[in-house]
């Protein structure tokens, strides 16, 4: 049996990735199912919403910063769209990242972030200790000082997934809520997929955005199997009651060479993150990691005694060989690879969409002429094959 006969595309997954291609597609004209057991709750769920090009971006990326630049450009044209269509906030704020060393060993690191930045032509200014406390009056006495970092921003990652939903449900996107067993591949060509309930639903074309369980999808040739595997993090969700002073803006921190953020949202909750563990697809939240989080998080912000704990939350971001995104074509007609966005899935996920449906409508990526700032990121530098959309070398 199938659902709603043939569509334009089905898009395996209902993550941050998944449900901002679905929504610009409908936006273009194609006709768009979603195919996901639980919408916005895997890692997008866990995520802290920081649009991070600089604070994210490590020494030998400079290829990944350069994309993370371009993604946050995109993301103030981006909100306001979707605010549009949804009629709903996401809450986007443009107001900076303050980082912050604990203590002098810390200061070294942060100089160093501070020189990356500076070298690839980031902005980004040294601060002493004292002005990092006139601009966050809340942090401790003892930092030792700091960076400005005028161009890391946030974003609410649920009233982002809240609006998506409502957006595509606006422009028409269809919604299965089921896994996806197996995709439909004949004849070299991507022709549906497969559903754990044993229907099918019939597309032209099948976008892999499971996130990390990209990789362990039925039915793909392994030359074109991305190489994703789950990084889990922990994030927890705090509250100011009234009276509790709260954070201007989002603050990272290193301390004792330990990283800790602490992201304030618009209604007093703030989200601190986050623990990087490899096990595989375990979402256990061991204490090891919380009371380090708590105890570096403290450590830099006092204030934080008099908030309340609401939510400890775990996900596993889809990490790649290269820490970078998985985006493009691939040897088999008609399916493209979005996946493998590791630590910048939010900050990626407008480009990622109008990336996608470039490739959708033209079949070999989009019109403007200019070089796509995914080139560094195609799914084929995993694999010796040359892709193309007609399964030439085009
Ligand atoms: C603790 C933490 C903090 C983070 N903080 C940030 C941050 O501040 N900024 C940032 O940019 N990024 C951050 N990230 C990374 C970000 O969350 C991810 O990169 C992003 O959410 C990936 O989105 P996705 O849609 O690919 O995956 P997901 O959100 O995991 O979505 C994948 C979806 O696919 C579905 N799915 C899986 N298998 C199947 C199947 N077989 N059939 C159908 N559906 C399937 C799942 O149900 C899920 O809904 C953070 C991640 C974590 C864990």
């Amino acid at each position: 049996m199938t659902h709603t006969g043939q569509r334009d595309v089905v898009v395996v997954g209902g993550g941050i990735i998944g449900l901002a291609i679905a929504w610009r597609a409908v936006s273009a004209g194609l006709s768009v199912t979603v195919v996901d057991p639980d919408p916005g709750r895997g890692s997008t769920w866990a995520a802290a919403g920081m649009l991070a090009p600089v604070a994210e971006a490590q020494f030998g990326e400079e290829s990944l910063a350069a994309l993370n630049l371009a993604a946050v450009r995109a993301w103030p044209g981006f909100a306001a769209a979707l605010e549009a269509a949804a009629g709903q906030p996401v809450h986007f704020r443009a107001d900076g990242t303050l980082l912050v060393a604990g203590d002098p060993s810390d200061r070294a690191a942060t100089d160093r972030v501070l020189a990356f930045h500076q070298a690839i032509g980031l902005a980004a200014e040294r601060l002493g200790a004292r002005a990092c406390r006139e601009s966050e009056p809340l942090l401790a006495p003892g930092i030792s000082g700091g960076v400005d970092l005028p161009d890391d921003h946030q974003v609410d990652n649920r009233s982002t997934v809240g609006a998506l939903l409502a957006a595509c449900e606006t422009g028409g996107v269809l919604f299965v809520s089921d896994e996806v067993t197996r995709v439909d591949i004949r004849d070299d060509r991507a022709t549906g997929v497969e559903l754990s309930d044993g229907t099918r639903v019939d597309a032209g074309a099948v976008v892999v955005a499971a996130g990390s369980r990209s990789g362990a999808l039925g039915g793909l040739p392994e030359a074109v199997r991305p190489p994703v595997r789950p990084v889990r993090g922990v994030t927890v969700r705090l509250q100011a009651g009234p009276g509790i002073p709260r954070l201007r803006r989002t603050v990272r921190a290193l301390v004792h060479g330990r990283t800790c953020y602490l992201v304030p949202r618009h209604d007093g909750g703030l989200v601190l993150g986050a623990t990087m563990e490899e096990r595989g697809f375990d979402l256990s939240i061991p204490l090891g990691g919380l009371a380090d989080l708590f105890e570096d998080a403290r450590r830099v912000v006092p204030a934080l005694d008099e908030y309340s704990v609401v939510e400890t939350t775990s996900g596993l971001r889809p990490g790649s060989p290269d820490n970078g995104p998985i985006v493009g074509l691939t040897e088999v007609v008609g399916l493209v690879m979005a996946t493998g966005h590791y630590r910048n899935g939010m900050l990626l996920a407008p480009l990622t969409a109008d990336e996608v449906v470039g490739l959708l409508g033209s079949g070999s990526g989009s019109s403007d002429p200019s070089p796509s700032p995914f080139e560094a990121f195609r799914p084929d530098r995993f694999s010796p094959v040359v892709t193309g959309w007609l399964g030439t070398d085009s």
